[in-house]
């Protein structure tokens, strides 16, 4: 059973109703379910059991301590892109040896961090980052294993915002440069070459663009390999996609055997960087109706979550399944915007849902486990939202609803 259902006219997460959890914690709430979240990654597990491979849960997705805790519990290694979340990853107990850093930006500091740390690999996107790492490793008198983020000019085929793979995207080693670059960080002495990796982008539906990726990859991986640069490891990255309406993500069993066919005979560990996939389904944001403004040729559903809390349909134009925590049968449909009180016309949940609610009623915004809590802001001076960990019939709160006085902090201590 999907751990979101309807008991009765109720809809419950797990063993709860998801109103009791808004009368205990208030809205708006993320709630997470505990079981699917680990069923999403045992899912992993399973599915790629024969290639023993390191899962890096790319926490950007969702980096709640309580989650990336769970992730550790199973075995997960992690994707981070920056020493903010190196600092997340060590202080839920993370392994440092598990952990690969990401991202086209990383700071000489952020490389200190994470070099005493003593983590698995750098993912390195140019030239100057190698020779920055290159740098800062030789002070500290340690050798940087790193891997050549490559991109394998791909179509990955989803929002151009969430596409990383093409020639023109900021990702990544152009891919006829990559060999000339790996026998530069081979030439350079505090640097130890381990690897290889990409990411082509996010929420693909269709998983044969990360199979004709790896291909690219294993060809340089043969190339490289004549030339006396041996690598250990592959890591394909993540972006597999999500079911949030109609979307069929794709069969993790079916994209496992592919990879398992291209890696046979090699000795390649095999390194992954799932994020969405992980956690979006196992949240929802819980809000509450305020009003319900019926206009001349737009209804609208004005609730307490909004483009602050969960900014993908006003970023991405992002469809969200939305939900009533209870059903009313004797109510007739309202054709509604679902909106939040932030003063931007893009400050939406959902357009044209047809839905039996009243003010006061309570919403459930689905699919919001990833991209979520970790995409929100104080924008309009909100303040951000509680999550629980829901698992059987018990809560956890894992995140404290911000207060004001927290918000405002800062910029008190700044006129003292
Ligand atoms: C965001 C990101 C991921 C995770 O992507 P999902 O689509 O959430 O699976 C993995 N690797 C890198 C480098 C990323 O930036």
């Amino acid at each position: 059973m999907n751990a979101f259902h309807y008991h009765h006219d109720q809809l419950q997460v797990e063993d709860l109703p998801l109103a009791d959890i808004a009368r205990e914690f208030g809205t708006p709430c993320f709630v997470y379910s505990a079981e699917a979240l680990t069923k999403a990654f045992t899912a992993y597990q399973n599915a790629f059991s024969a290639l023993d491979p390191l899962i890096c849960y790319a926490i950007k997705a969702n980096s709640n301590l309580s989650i990336l805790q769970l992730f550790a519990r199973l075995g997960a290694g992690f994707d981070i892109v920056s020493g903010g979340e190196l600092a997340r990853v060590l202080a839920a107990g993370a392994r440092a040896d598990k952990i690969v850093f990401s991202g086209v930006g990383k700071s000489a500091a952020e490389m200190k961090m994470a070099l005493e740390a003593g983590i698995h690999c750098f993912n390195i996107e140019s030239v100057n980052e190698l020779l920055r790492l290159n740098e800062v490793a030789g002070k500290l008198g340690l050798k940087a294993p790193v891997s050549l983020r490559v991109n394998p000019n791909v179509d990955a085929m989803t929002h151009p915002y969430i596409s990383t793979g093409l020639k023109d995207n900021k990702f990544g080693i152009a891919f006829d440069m990559a060999f000339d670059v790996y026998r530069e960080a081979a030439a350079l002495p505090n640097l130890q070459v381990t690897g290889i990796d990409c990411h082509i982008g996010s929420q693909l539906t269709d998983a044969s663009p990360l199979v004709e990726a790896l291909d690219r990859l294993l060809a340089l991986i043969d190339r490289l390999d004549e030339a006396g640069i041996t690598l250990q490891h592959v890591d394909i990255g993540g972006g597999l996609g999500i079911r949030y309406s109609d979307e069929t993500p794709p069969d993790l069993a079916a994209y496992a055997s592919q990879i398992e066919q291209r890696l046979a005979g090699r000795a390649l560990k095999l390194v992954m960087e799932p994020g969405r996939s992980l956690v979006g389904n196992a949240g929802v944001l819980l809000t509450q109706v305020e009003y319900l403004k019926l206009g001349e040729s737009k209804n609208f559903a004005v609730v307490d979550a909004a483009m602050n809390d969960l900014l993908r349909p006003s970023l991405y134009s992002a469809y969200h399944g939305i939900l009533p925590v209870e059903q009313h049968a004797n109510l007739s449909p309202l054709l509604c915007d679902v909106v939040g009180p932030i003063c931007e016309s893009s400050d939406f949940l959902g357009k044209n849902r047809e839905l039996a609610v009243k003010e006061g009623d309570l919403l459930a915004v689905m699919s919001a486990g990833a991209y979520g809590s970790t995409m929100s802001s104080n924008y309009n001076t909100r303040t951000r939202a509680a999550e629980v960990l829901v698992s059987g019939k018990e809560t956890r709160l894992i995140r404290r609803r911000e207060t004001l006085d927290e918000l405002l902090a800062n910029e008190k201590a700044l006129l003292q």
